[in-house]
């Protein structure tokens, strides 16, 4: 980024569930990060998927958000339609478009099961690799096969490296064919995947800095991939640590005692949440009471940790 491009960040948050401190730790080191620098902060809603997101989320979100002391200058509620992922399918639908005409896009007619199966290779994070079963389908198979099963569209990746440097965890590379595979853009019930969603938004919204949870340092080559197919620029990347329970389990939406719903209820005030968050990033010595704002001046990524953050 250039001295005086201004910069822009955003929350992105699911509202599948109430906000964990996880998702609180991304949204404090986004805002410092976009407040210490003079920019501006976007709220978008990745409520793409309709069984997962309800509304009742998005609103409770916001009202976190504030409570925590963080604001934002365009998006959310008040930002209309535009900032919910579940309203810009048409915008979806353009992008694919221009990479259909690519032709890099295929159907993909494989089951849940098929993909599943216990010998395909499996990505770092757990999940399988594509293993290419519809990659070079004639149409005419692709044809008959659209008679009895609604297809997903997957994007072919190529043998290709990709690099970047992450502005908390350094330098990474990921070889996509290999490391990635071929991926889904929009599932077969017409849900737009969050990759295809991500890049398109950061981009026409202008978003040059993303922030957000180390479990999506693994789809960033990906969605740099797309940025590059679609001619859109890329942000810079900063991945924050996990927060892990006890238990030695991430905190997941699913684990209601450290939701900030149960934490308010515990009588906590926001700067002792927000003391603890800062003390386990590395911002503060001590887990002592202090508010997002008095954060700011000081904020530097340098100072950040990168390692994991055990919840005690
Ligand atoms: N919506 C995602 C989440 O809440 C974050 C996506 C992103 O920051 O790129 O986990």
């Amino acid at each position: 980024m250039t001295q005086n491009t201004q910069l822009r960040g955003r929350f992105a948050p699911s509202p599948s569930g109430r906000m964990h401190l996880g998702n609180a730790f991304s949204a404090l080191l986004a805002w410092l990060s976009v407040r210490h620098a003079g920019g501006e902060m976007v709220l978008r809603l990745e409520d793409l998927d309709p069984a997962r997101c309800k509304p009742a989320y998005c609103a409770q979100v916001e009202e976190d958000l504030r409570w925590l002391g963080l604001d934002w200058d365009m998006g959310g509620s008040q930002g209309g339609e535009g900032y919910y992922q579940s309203r810009r399918s048409e915008i979806y639908t353009t992008y694919l478009e221009q990479l259909r005409a690519k032709g890099l896009l295929y159907p993909c007619f494989c089951s849940r099961n098929q993909l599943h199966a216990a010998s395909a290779p499996h990505r770092s994070d757990g999940t399988p690799l594509y293993s290419g079963a519809c990659r070079d389908l004639t149409p005419e198979q692709q044809a008959e096969r659209a008679k009895t099963r609604k297809p997903a569209v997957r994007i072919r990746v190529p043998e290709e490296v990709v690099c970047f440097t992450d502005g908390v965890m350094g330098p990474q590379s990921q070889n996509l064919a290999r490391e990635c595979g071929d991926f889904i853009l929009r599932r077969s019930d017409g849900v737009y995947a969050y990759q295809l969603a991500v890049v398109v938004d950061d981009a026409l919204m202008g978003v040059n800095q993303v922030v957000r949870g180390e479990d999506l340092l693994d789809s960033t080559p990906r969605q740099i991939w797309l940025q590059r197919q679609l001619g859109f620029s890329q942000p810079e990347y900063c991945h924050v640590p996990l927060l892990y329970g006890q238990d030695g389990h991430r905190l997941s939406k699913r684990q209601r005692d450290l939701d900030l719903g149960a934490i308010r209820v515990s009588g906590a005030r926001p700067e002792d949440v927000v003391g603890r968050l800062a003390c386990w990033a590395g911002l503060i010595d001590r887990p002592a009471p202090i508010s997002a704002g008095e954060l700011v001046r000081d904020f530097e990524w340098q100072k950040v940790r990168k390692t994991d953050i055990i919840v005690e």
